[in-house]
């Protein structure tokens, strides 16, 4: 579920809340998600500990206890909440942490697929993907010249290089869809032949686009573990009319993965002879 500008929100709303709270009892529900990185067992490792730290890095988010670091990488369908105790559990939890504030941080996941990393601070080469991570495109690192020199490297379609966690850190479907949309580039245009206008354009995307739908999140005010995903424009759109000129949103597959776009407004300039805006949109 969560996208970057979700994560984002998640961080600035669970950072104050939980700082310098003590766990007081720690219960693991679904082993499946754990990789624990050091000898011992989940609940008696937690219990006691202090949370101190909140740092969100590209998907990764990393709740620092004390010489311990929780990791957690929510992937499709992982879900925080931080609610009173006498809450009914979240559907799917896979662990729950009793704070001594009377609330109860926990984890749902009904697909299994999230990880949660418990390790000695720091110890990151044991967390796949975490070392690895590009640019934070939120962050005062992500240049214009940085993003130029990374991009003339690639060969590959457009929304697998926005896509790349090792090169942009991270991007995912929702918002790799709404930023391509906001650039005007079809979803498989070649991203090394990409003119600089476009270049430009697609650069500036990132920023904007991830600013605004962490503003949409925040604006919605939404529970943490609810999905905010009405003010996309493309993404889950198929059949529906562009909202800028009308002509209806197609899908494509990507390398496996769905692409929303429209193709007016992101014409493929490759010109491999589909005409996008004659092929039957399927519905979602
Ligand atoms: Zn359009």
């Amino acid at each position: 579920m969560p996208e970057l500008p979700d994560l984002v929100h998640l961080v600035k709303v669970l950072r104050p809340a939980l700082a310098g709270r003590r766990v007081e009892a720690a219960r693991l529900r679904n082993p499946l998600v754990l990789r624990l990185l050091l000898p011992g067992d989940f609940t008696s490792l937690l219990s006691g500990r202090r949370f101190e730290t909140l740092e969100r890095h590209g998907p990764f988010l990393r709740f620092g206890l004390g010489d311990l670091d929780l990791v957690c990488h929510l992937m499709l369908a992982g879900r925080l909440r931080l609610a009173p105790r006498a809450e009914k559990p979240l559907a799917f939890t896979a662990f729950a942490l009793d704070l001594d504030s009377g609330q109860t941080l926990s984890y749902g996941d009904e697909k299994s697929m999230g990880k949660i990393y418990l390790g000695e601070a720091g110890r990151f080469e044991s967390i796949p993907g975490y070392l690895s991570q590009g640019v934070d495109v939120t962050g005062p690192d992500f240049s214009y010249e940085l993003f130029t020199a990374l991009i003339a490297k690639k060969r590959c379609q457009a929304r697998v290089f926005v896509m790349d966690q090792s090169l942009l850190s991270a991007i995912g479907n929702a918002y790799a869809d709404e930023i391509l949309f906001e650039a005007g580039i079809h979803p498989k245009a070649p991203c090394g032949s990409l003119p600089e206008d476009k270049r430009r354009a697609l650069y500036e995307a990132v920023k904007t686009v991830l600013a605004w739908g962490t503003e949409e999140v925040e604006k919605a005010g939404r529970p943490l573990e609810e999905k905010v995903r009405g003010h996309l424009r493309v993404r889950n759109r198929a059949g529906q009319p562009c909202p800028r000129c009308g002509a209806t949103i197609r899908k494509a597959g990507v390398l496996g993965f769905d692409a929303f776009f429209c193709p007016i407004c992101q014409p493929d300039r490759a010109g491999r002879g589909l005409d996008w805006t004659r092929l039957e949109g399927k519905k979602e």
